[in-house]
């Protein structure tokens, strides 16, 4: 297998950022449609609509409906013909974003991410995950091109929610210990390929920002601010993180990550947090993981306020039977858990979440004396 490495064309990251989209959309083409829900469009509209007449770009303004299903793809994908603009630009979360990207690459359009919050590492990534009507997650499909422009406005991720900067961490987190699961099992990544020592490097930037950052930048955050730190770990949350994962590789934790959110319990929850824990049960998983790491990072998600317990999931005292259902849909054919060197079984997933249950609570209790 051939390695693989892809990216978005550009990124751009900083203070105000948005109020150069204008200039930068502009680079891709003399029309763009904006898609943005009313909340999001609340935020930015202003600035993002002023830069669009100072670059003198036209603008189809289309409010998104709020789940990303392949007909709301392709309405946005009609109205972007039917108006002949050039250029699709998701703005908001990452189901605004992934109907973006859905929508640009079924009509030939410039693709552009514009994320208003850190809270996965999908705005760089070429995959759209699909939902149904009622929100449920269906599928997901990685399209044959990455953005060709992802914008990231700093201030505005700082002022955003606190949870979802701390869910980017999370997903982030993941990033190096799913990627040199892959790259030691020689399995394929995301690309179709497999990891070149660039996407590790990545990886393990990223890992290095958030044990050095990650605490410094939830501090800045809580207050709204922008410090270093938070440039540091936005850079970590989305630009590390999301080469990492797609031309890395993935494992256990977002295996775990994905079959969680069949818990009614766990809906509050965003993926990154779900990330979070499928992270600590993959580390108590896997025989290559030295115990020093395994606190180190347990640690840090305590530090910063990850879900580390089952009762942090919301899932208080849950039993062997109810935890089955991961561990058989990790270990089914075709599972991301297929990258370990190993045999996953339903067994060793189910043990891994309870002794990542209990070293969370004595972490938890270790770290607050
Ligand atoms: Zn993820």
């Amino acid at each position: 297998m051939e390695r693989i490495l892809i990216a978005p064309r550009k990124y751009v990251q900083g203070r105000d950022a948005l109020k150069k989209a204008g200039t930068y959309l502009a680079i891709l083409g003399k029309k763009v449609l904006l898609l943005w829900d009313s909340r999001v469009k609340g935020i930015v509209g202003d600035r993002v609509l002023a830069s669009r007449k100072d670059a003198s770009l036209e603008a189809v303004d289309v409010q998104f409906q709020g789940e990303c299903t392949r007909p709301e793809a392709a309405r946005i994908a009609k109205i972007a013909k039917e108006n002949d603009a050039d250029v699709i630009a998701g703005i908001g979360g990452g189901k605004t974003l992934d109907t973006a990207k859905a929508a640009a690459i079924s009509t030939g359009k410039k693709m552009v991410t514009c994320p208003t919050i850190a809270s996965n590492d999908s705005p760089t990534s070429s995959a759209t995950v699909w939902y149904d009507e009622q929100g449920n997650f269906t599928d997901f499909e990685c399209w044959p091109f990455n953005p060709d422009l992802v914008l990231v406005d700093s201030q505005v991720i700082a002022a955003g929610p606190i949870d979802a900067f701390v869910a980017g961490m999370g997903d982030a987190l993941a990033t190096w210990v799913e990627a040199e699961v892959a790259l030691a099992t020689g399995t394929g990544n995301l690309a179709g390929g497999i990891s070149t020592l660039a996407a590790m490097e990545l990886a393990h930037l990223g890992y290095d920002v958030l044990m050095e950052h990650g605490v410094e930048a939830r501090r800045a955050v809580e207050l709204n601010v922008v410090t270093p730190s938070v440039e540091k770990v936005i850079e970590a949350n989305i630009l590390h993180s999301g080469l990492g994962f797609e031309s890395g590789g993935l494992a256990t934790a977002h295996m775990i990550a994905n079959a969680l959110p069949a818990f009614p319990e766990c809906h509050h929850l965003m993926h990154g947090h779900e990330v979070g824990f499928g992270v600590i049960s993959q580390i108590c998983m896997d025989e290559a993981m030295d115990v020093e790491r395994i606190y180190e990072i347990v640690d840090f998600e305590v530090a910063v306020g990850l879900p580390v317990t089952f009762a942090d999931l919301n899932l208080e005292g849950i039993g062997r039977d109810r935890l089955w259902k991961i561990g058989e849909a990790c270990a089914s054919a075709g599972s991301l858990c297929e990258s370990h060197p190993f045999k996953v079984t339903p067994e060793r997933v189910v043990d891994a979440m309870i002794a990542a249950d209990a070293l969370g609570t004595e972490r938890k209790e270790i770290c607050s004396l």
